[in-house]
């Protein structure tokens, strides 16, 4: 069930430990359960994004050279907040971003896990050492890189924010964080849940706003690496303009991920791992399932789908989509690929919920015998929305999802290991999953897809991290005079 909404305080920024009102411009937060005005969010002049980085490079040198033992006691003490006010941290996502209730808590219960991460970085972050010829030294030592800076989206109020927060800050940097302007709120508790861990002041800042911030975020000289999720035509803007900028960045981007479901699956479980790959969190999940590749005889399961996808309700089990025109958008997509000729087992369109009619609703969406040429098989829809392409065999289902261009994620529905094994080697993209929807890795394995997903190197969580938000220092010791001269000397 969705949480009522209630009118919140304004929006505001947090720079230096304290919560700052500085722009003349502001956008309304509408809530998509009932779409009510919850609250506003400024759009930031430049000038509060600079104070922002003012604060944070003043705190960095105390900060770095703060023990990482001493750091990571503030996620300590930060994890126990997350798990005292889960409550209260879920609804306020539930009425920022319209998912449910169980589905915001688990967003919140990832959070808990990713600060657990990063509360283990002392015990793995530590350099190596070698005595690479007698009596010399060579050992590394991960430094961090300055302020840093999270661009992030709608998507995931709270999760997508802990990919990067708890990890870049024990690493040693201090950050600036922009949340997405339609779902502001989470950021500020997080901020306040930080500084009640004990976080100094300046280490973690948010700034409000739209394009003109991220744009400035990525010309600022004193930010010294950008991470970036969100849509890939933003992705690729980010990721130029940064590194054009002679940045550190890591942009995330969009998704089209692609299930393989063989004849031979056990239809039960496919079926309600399909349902629920493509219509959690509304389909508004970059692991979300988004084409059904059906290859051979698999009507017996496609009709289990069916029936499975209209037990979600919405407003039940079946959140909100984020805006009126995201809603639009998705049901432009349905009602083009139904006059290009694909059949609709289960149509979404048109949804009321009962006491939320000015909400955004689409219910769940099956369609069958699309072809890869229509819209619906080639662009990102990000709503409730299954489309199933029927293909004789293995090889042309490969050849399909690999001419898509986007590569987050891939899934395969079969009881044959060798089968598996062979569409899991083939498809191109950077996260599989073998009889599971949404194969999100969970921690220390890293998050992170390929080809139109994600530009730049590494991934954005787990071990893969470390590598990011850190530069390594090798340092060469010669304290035994034994050891001589020799030629590096
Ligand atoms: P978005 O790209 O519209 O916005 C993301 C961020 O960029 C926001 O903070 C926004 O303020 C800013 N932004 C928007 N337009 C901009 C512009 N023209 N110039 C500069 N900044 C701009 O994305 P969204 O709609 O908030 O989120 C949904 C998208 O995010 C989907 O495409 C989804 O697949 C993707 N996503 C990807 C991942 C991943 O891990 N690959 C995870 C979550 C979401």
């Amino acid at each position: 069930m969705q949480a009522k909404t209630t009118l919140r305080p304004p929006v505001k920024n947090f720079v230096n430990g304290i919560f700052k009102d500085s722009a003349i411009e502001t956008l309304p937060v509408t809530s998509p359960i009932d779409g009510s005005q919850l609250s506003s969010v400024p759009l930031s002049p430049v000038s509060d994004l600079n104070d922002a980085v003012e604060a944070a490079r003043t705190a960095f040198p105390s900060w770095s050279a703060t023990p990482i033992k001493e750091r990571v006691l503030v996620f300590y003490a930060y994890r126990q907040l997350l798990l005292q006010k889960m409550h209260e941290l879920t609804q306020l996502i539930t009425s920022e971003n319209g998912k449910t209730y169980t589905e915001a808590k688990a967003e919140i219960e990832k959070a808990v896990e990713l600060t657990e991460f990063a509360c283990s970085l002392p015990q793995i972050t530590g350099g190596e050492v070698l005595e690479v010829s007698k009596g010399v030294e060579c050992k590394t030592v991960h430094v961090p890189l300055g302020v840093v800076a999270s661009i992030v989206p709608f998507n995931f109020p709270s999760m997508v924010p802990h990919w990067t927060i708890p990890n870049a800050l024990v690493l040693g940097n201090t950050m600036i964080l922009k949340p997405s302007e339609q779902v502001p709120l989470s950021a500020m508790r997080i901020a306040e849940l930080l500084k009640e861990a004990g976080l100094p002041d300046g280490v973690f800042n948010v700034v409000n706003g739209d394009k003109k911030i991220v744009e400035a975020i990525c010309d600022h000289p004193d930010i010294e690496a950008v991470t970036f999720v969100g849509s890939t035509k933003v992705a690729k803007l980010v990721y130029q303009r940064a590194t054009g900028n002679l940045k550190r960045c890591l942009a995330l981007g969009g998704a089209k991920n692609h299930l393989f479901l063989l004849p031979d699956a056990e239809p039960e479980m496919a079926a309600s791992n399909i349902v629920a790959s493509a219509t959690g969190c509304a389909g508004q999940r970059c692991m979300a399932a988004s084409t059904l590749i059906a290859i051979g005889e698999a009507d017996h399961i496609i009709d289990r789908i069916s029936e499975e996808a209209k037990k979600s309700v919405c407003g039940e089990n079946l959140g909100a989509i984020i805006s009126k025109s995201a809603k639009e958008r998705i049901e432009k997509y349905i009602t083009e690929a139904e006059k290009e000729g694909a059949v609709i087992l289960v149509d979404g369109r048109n949804t009321v919920v009962k006491d939320k009619e000015d909400g955004y609703y689409i219910g769940p969406t099956i369609i069958d015998q699309v072809t890869p040429e229509m819209a619906v098989a080639r662009e990102e829809i990000f709503g409730p929305v299954l489309s199933i392409i029927r293909v004789p065999g293995v090889g042309e289902a490969i050849k399909i999802e690999n001419a898509n261009p986007y590569g987050n994620a891939a899934g395969i529905f079969t009881q044959s290991g060798s089968t598996a094994k062979y569409i899991a080697e083939q498809v191109s993209a950077g996260m599989v999953g073998i009889n599971i929807g949404v194969p999100v890795p969970r921690e220390p394995f890293s998050f992170g897809g390929w080809n139109e997903s994600k530009f730049g190197a590494l991934d954005i969580t787990g071990k893969s991290s470390i590598e990011f938000w850190t530069k390594l220092k090798k340092i060469t010791t010669k304290w035994n005079a034994e050891a001589g001269v020799n030629w590096m000397s």
